[in-house]
């Protein structure tokens, strides 16, 4: 889609980005972040993890110990996704954005896109993990039954799309099924002001855990339930967000730059990362970070002088 012409001046201080962690990643993945796109961005990063690290605190300016369990539990993800919306509504900032312990944020475009909107309105962007909504069933208050989820046509979906899926619904029946979009959290999305205050009765507090209760499924796909579903708001879906769910060797390296979240990790059981030339070899900078840094911010003191990109 074409560039959208400006609709608000804002500045990084208006956005609030929330990064997912967990206690073991502090030193395997978040140290990455910190040398890379947050040493640029301290002021509107803030770190959610959920064990004690002094030398993490030292290192970064924000870091919120949400006390959440460090399982890999829908319980815990959704507690730690409360903790963040909690956290932004008491920051009084314009934006919300999420992303995963394992995402490269390029602030200069974030900014743009975002700046391309206005806060005050209902504003969900991110990509959609599939190209068809989810279905899933509420679960009728009066009804003791756990609820169950059925997608649309799965038999048609491939391998990736049921791997994606089964993270979000249970068994293939359904009672009273809704179906929306939700953005995927490991490509990172955001919410404006003005959606994220709509969202409170849901969201706010220890509602969010119960809304992700009600409807069994996990963080991302329970802001998408929300938003889509009871607010009737729909997923604006870009493609310059980016998860390791998804090729990311397809990423053109002519628009490196242009991306507003990277990722890496496995894909189909093989390793994914974006393909670039960089300053670094794959060997040093296997999720090619320090080299989309050094393409970014080229007088980092440990990126080489003198590179041709
Ligand atoms: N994560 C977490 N608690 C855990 C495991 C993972 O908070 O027990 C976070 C992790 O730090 C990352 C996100 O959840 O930000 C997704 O985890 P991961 O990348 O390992 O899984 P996948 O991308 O395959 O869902
Ligand atoms: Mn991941």
């Amino acid at each position: 889609s074409p560039p959208r012409p400006p609709a608000e001046d804002i500045s990084p201080r208006d956005v609030f980005i929330a990064v997912k962690t967990t206690k073991k990643f502090h030193k395997a993945r978040l140290e990455l972040l910190l040398d890379t796109w947050i040493s640029r961005n301290r002021d509107m990063t803030f770190i959610f993890t959920d064990g004690e690290d002094e030398e993490l605190k030292k290192q970064a300016r924000n870091v919120i110990n949400t006390n959440c369990s460090a399982a890999h539990s829908r319980q815990a993800l959704s507690c730690k996704m409360a903790v963040e919306y909690d956290k932004f509504i008491e920051s009084g900032r314009k934006w919300f954005c999420h992303v995963d312990d394992d995402n490269y944020v390029n602030v200069r475009m974030l900014v743009k896109l975002l700046s391309s909107y206005l806060h005050t309105q209902d504003i969900y962007i991110g990509k959609p993990s599939l190209d068809r909504p989810i279905q899933a069933t509420e679960r009728i208050s009066e009804n003791k039954m756990v609820s169950v989820g059925r997608v649309w046509g799965w038999f048609n979906l491939g391998w990736m799309e049921k791997e994606l899926l089964s993270h979000c619904v249970g068994s293939p029946l359904s009672q009273h099924p809704v179906h929306f979009w939700f953005a995927t959290g490991g490509a990172g999305f955001c919410i404006s002001r003005g959606l994220a205050l709509k969202m409170s009765p849901w969201a706010s507090g220890g509602h969010f855990m119960s809304t992700a209760e009600k409807i069994r499924l996990p963080d991302d796909c329970t802001i998408g339930y929300i938003i889509e579903s009871v607010l009737g708001v729909k997923l604006i879906r870009s493609n310059l967000f980016h998860s390791h769910l998804e090729n990311l060797h397809q990423v053109p390296k002519s628009e490196i730059h242009k991306q507003v979240t990277l990722s890496y990790g496995m894909f189909e059981n093989k390793r994914n990362s974006i393909h670039m030339k960089g300053a670094f070899s794959v060997e040093e900078d296997p999720s090619r970070f320090r080299s989309v840094h050094c393409l970014l911010y080229p007088d980092t003191p440990w990126c080489p002088t003198n590179m041709v990109y």
